[in-house]
């Protein structure tokens, strides 16, 4: 039988493989043909070899797929009906189409990433976001590196290295990642002085510990986890005056840092880069991809003193931002210069303050595809949802929300996990895969970010063809 495969030269010469060339090339195709014979050769003379070989029409079709295969991106787009809005799993914040049409123009050719158009000369790459950021923050002066993690290292060693920082133990916080507080100091060369305790501290705690050594007063803010009870934390705003008495500098970590004023949506109020400064901070850092909505970035902004050192600190250099994050943020930025349009154009605004009313108007123009395309294996109903915002911001509030939830119909209880398993399989395995939650034995979509129901719908075929 092995006389009848085909050799890769003819296999090639097909004119289904000849589109695939042309399309792909020769070296690509020529590899995968022969992959793809070998392998045959292999089934040929193995305990159980097939009855015929195959048609040449359908060795090309099994040679475009594997082709395609080969070049299938392994980053895909997903569905996140997880009810987490900003989902680090999941890429944090979805970019504004006016920052993806940046991107694409700017990437698609030279641009003046540090060229000064007006005098021809060499400029700075922060300029291209820095009269933003000062603008919409009041800082008098602003830099960007690849995200927040980096923002506070090159903070701490620009402004602290082989001196003290003082910093609250109920500050010491690891985001995710291995990013702990101690290390972070630890990497910047700079002694961390830790004060007060894990609930509570107080000014004169601060005031104790500085010293000659002292440069830095840090505060961070305690993303993941809130401190409730029996507590007390000193506000920058307390600590302010202690720094410029002291001669020392104060800088804090805000992780998320929304730009604008999340209680005027309802939203849970998150302290502003602008109230920071206000209160006195010389140096104020966050996130590009969480509550501003844009990409990975680090934003340092403060004093022109403190952002000037920082900024010609040699690890700068190796932590700056790409021009590509760099498109996107000052375009996102540039959003935030029409503030009341912001929860129309801002993907992660328009997601957190949609109402549930319309979530659950949302959720109930999918009930009725999704029990055709489950029925009658699993039960769907439109339920009450909470959603979280996600990425550390804000961790323990939750967004009234609605989705749909499934449920293995089943004669006794058993075999529950399996059949949800079996159907979250099927739904990450879709075209489009989609991202649910289990919980309590069903599976929840939450449908909070569903701005569109055709890309939802469009899936379902492909999931009734799975449980067939
Ligand atoms: C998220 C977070 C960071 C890390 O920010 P990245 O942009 O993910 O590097 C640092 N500090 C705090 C308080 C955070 O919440």
């Amino acid at each position: 039988m092995l006389s009848k495969l085909p050799s890769v030269d003819r296999l090639i010469k097909h004119p289904a493989s000849q589109a695939l060339v042309a399309a792909h090339g020769a070296v690509l195709v020529t590899e995968q043909a022969r992959v793809l014979l070998a392998e045959l050769r292999q089934t040929l003379l193995g305990e159980q070899p097939p009855a015929s070989v195959p048609e040449e029409a359908g060795l090309a079709q099994a040679l475009a797929a594997r082709c395609m295969q080969r070049l299938a991106p392994r980053m895909r787009r997903v569905l996140n009906l997880t009810g987490t809005v900003i989902h680090t799993n999941l890429g944090r914040a979805v970019l504004p189409q006016a920052a993806v049409d940046h991107i694409t123009a700017m990437m698609a050719g030279p641009n003046n990433l540090e060229y000064d158009l007006a005098s021809g000369s060499r400029g700075d790459r922060d300029s291209i976001v820095e009269g933003l950021l000062c603008e919409i923050t009041g800082a008098e002066a602003a830099t960007v590196v690849n995200n927040n993690a980096a923002a506070v290292l090159l903070t701490i060693a620009a402004l602290a290295r082989d001196r003290e920082v003082v910093v609250s133990r109920g500050e010491l916080v690891e985001i995710g990642g291995a990013f702990r507080m101690p290390d972070v100091m630890a990497s910047a060369g700079a002694q961390m002085v830790e004060v007060g305790t894990t609930n509570r501290t107080h000014l004169a705690d601060y005031e104790r510990a500085i010293t000659p050594a002292t440069a830095l007063l840090m505060k961070v803010h305690t993303s993941n986890y809130a401190v409730q009870g029996f507590t007390s934390a000193v506000s920058e705003a307390e600590l302010a005056p202690l720094a410029r008495a002291k001669g020392v500098l104060l800088a804090t970590d805000l992780g998320s840092g929304s730009l604008i004023d999340m209680g005027q949506y309802g939203l849970p109020k998150e302290p502003t880069p602008q109230q920071m400064l206000a209160a006195g901070c010389d140096v104020v850092t966050f996130s590009g991809d969480k509550l501003l909505g844009g990409p990975q970035a680090g934003l340092i902004v403060g004093s022109k003193e403190a952002v000037t050192r920082i900024r010609k600190f040699p690890m700068k250099r190796a932590l700056r931002l790409s021009k590509l994050p760099l498109a996107a943020l000052e375009a996102t930025l540039t959003l935030y210069l029409q503030p009341d349009l912001l929860t129309r154009d801002l993907p992660t605004l328009r997601w957190l303050t949609r109402p549930r009313d319309t979530v659950a108007a949302t959720a109930q123009g999918l009930l009725a595809p999704f029990q055709q395309a489950l029925a009658p294996r699993y039960s769907v109903q439109v339920v009450e949802l909470s959603s979280q915002i996600g990425s550390g911001s804000l961790p323990v509030d939750r967004l009234p929300s609605a989705g749909l939830a499934i449920a293995p119909v089943l004669s006794g209880k058993r075999g529950a996990g399996t059949a949800l398993e079996a159907l979250a399989t099927a739904l990450r395995g879709l075209p489009l895969p989609i991202i649910g939650r289990i919980d309590d034995d069903r599976l929840l979509l939450d449908c909070r970010c569903v701005d569109d129901v055709a890309p939802v719908l469009a899936q379902l075929p492909h999931l009734k063809a799975v449980f067939a």
